[in-house]
């Protein structure tokens, strides 16, 4: 989930790398009580295939507090603290890993043979999720996965949706999707057959489509993927996180002794609600139910740059120091790839007023999709990647195991609100296909992962 380019995501765990931002002024987190945590001391511990082998939970929990902060960060959030090493519910858990793992050590023997099965550390997070993650500080992949208490509800033992989430999360470990640069690798674009949609892990990457979509996808991975003039200057983090945003939010966290810095977070907040709530999760598109939402939106992003403004006066950087800074790279390595123009680069360059560079970027790059939107039609356009890779892994696993697809897809039905729901229905009684979703979004739509796991089965089963 890692990369360093600027035409590839943005990926949520690269917001954690925000300490550089330290030097811009006094960084304050939103967790500072717990910013003092000690640096783990990795040199003695076994490394297998790549994979730093934690021995036990307290161990674990040790690591886990050198990198809480990094990744309350990258998840916008404190995750959680770890549940007692004494609840019963660690075993039950570590056995569905133990179970699954043998499972892609079989599909993979070469990458994970010989590798131990992750430790499980439970947080305390009513956040249905599970995840595994890279330590960037150390540069060490730690032998870990997380599940969050959210999933230990009585609504995801139903079909074993528990097992879905967690199958497809293991998959990333497996396939050593965390370490950086490693994601990047899987991607292919390509163009969608008429009436049918071809499986993306069977297609091949067509460089042209690449260029073309990868102009777009960038754009959209700086400033959101809707193209709605009203949001122009700000990053509505919606479907993912724009770079834009967490730009604004590392630049507001290293003023935070201002009172406008302060109130950034609770004002993006409801400029994003504006967005939010026209939004369809299940389908990812925007559907304006009122004539006045276009204008709400308008003065929630006009209250954004304005409060932005007034936290980030006199702040004197440009956004490529803080980009720099976030992802520990370098601007050669970050520009590699990179589709800006050299209008753009004078902008993303400008040592200026930061508040100003940020929303005159924002506005580039929205004009930039904008003009893509106008000549191309991006419907047409399918990129394989490695949440779809995790989500077809997961489903050749759940059936080695003996079962069928049904945990996954329980899961992504339960993870959409009720009223989008019916959307993903009525598509499958139809037999039409489900909306792909955003192009910059790696996971696609929810209600076209269903309708996708459902193909990858038929197709799996039929070899
Ligand atoms: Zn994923």
């Amino acid at each position: 989930m890692h990369t360093q380019k600027l035409k590839k995501t943005v990926p949520p765990f690269l917001a954690g790398m925000m300490f550089s931002i330290l030097t811009l002024s006094s960084c304050k987190t939103t967790n500072p009580s717990k910013s003092e945590a000690a640096a783990f001391d990795a040199t003695n511990l076994k490394v297998i295939k790549g994979f730093t082998i934690l021995e036990n939970l307290p161990q674990a929990f040790t690591w886990y507090a050198s990198y809480r902060q990094i990744l309350t960060f990258a998840l916008g959030e404190d995750p959680g603290d770890p549940l007692d090493a004494s609840d019963g519910n660690y075993q039950i858990l570590q056995d569905k890993v133990n179970k699954l793992w043998s499972t892609y050590q079989q599909l993979h023997p070469d990458r994970i043979g010989g590798v131990p099965a992750p430790l499980v550390v439970i947080l305390q997070n009513i956040d249905a999720n599970a995840f595994a993650t890279y330590d960037r500080a150390t540069g060490i992949d730690p032998n870990i996965f997380f599940v969050n208490t959210g999933l230990l509800t009585e609504k995801f033992k139903k079909n074993s949706a528990i097992l879905g989430v967690i199958a497809h999360e293991l998959a990333h470990h497996a396939l050593g999707h965390t370490k950086p640069g490693e994601s990047e690798k899987v991607s292919k674009f390509y163009r969608k057959s008429s009436g049918s949609e071809p499986l993306g892990r069977l297609q091949k990457n067509d460089e042209g489509i690449e260029k073309a979509v990868g102009s777009w996808i960038e754009a959209a991975q700086m400033v959101g993927p809707f193209p709605l003039p009203e949001l122009t200057g700000y990053p509505a983090p919606t479907i993912g996180t724009p770079f834009l945003y967490t730009a604004a939010m590392a630049a507001a966290a290293a003023n935070s002794t201002r009172e406008s810095c302060q109130q950034l977070p609770g004002i993006a907040f409801e400029a994003s609600r504006a967005v939010s709530q026209n939004l369809n999760h299940a389908t990812q598109t925007i559907h304006f139910s009122k004539p006045e939402s276009l204008s709400l939106i308008r003065a929630s992003a006009g209250k954004y740059n304005t409060s932005l403004r007034s936290c980030l006066e006199g702040v004197q950087v440009s956004i490529m120091d803080i980009l720099l800074a976030l992802q520990k790279t370098t601007e050669e390595k970050a520009l590699d790839g990179s589709f800006l123009s050299s209008k753009e680069l004078g902008v993303i360059k400008r040592k200026g007023n930061l508040a100003e560079s940020l929303i005159e970027f924002a506005q580039l790059m929205s004009e930039r999709k904008a003009k893509i939107n106008r000549e191309l039609n991006l419907d047409l356009f399918r990129i394989y990647t490695f949440e779809e890779q995790a989500d077809d892994e997961a489903i050749q696993a759940l059936l080695q195991l003996g079962l069928d697809s049904a945990p996954l897809t329980t899961f992504f039905r339960l993870s959409v609100p009720e009223e989008h729901l019916a959307a993903c229905d009525s598509s499958a009684s139809s037999n039409t296909i489900p909306p792909y979703g955003i192009l910059s979004d790696k996971h696609h739509s929810i209600c076209y992962r269903i309708f996708h796991a459902a193909e990858v089965e038929k197709s799996l089963r039929a070899q």
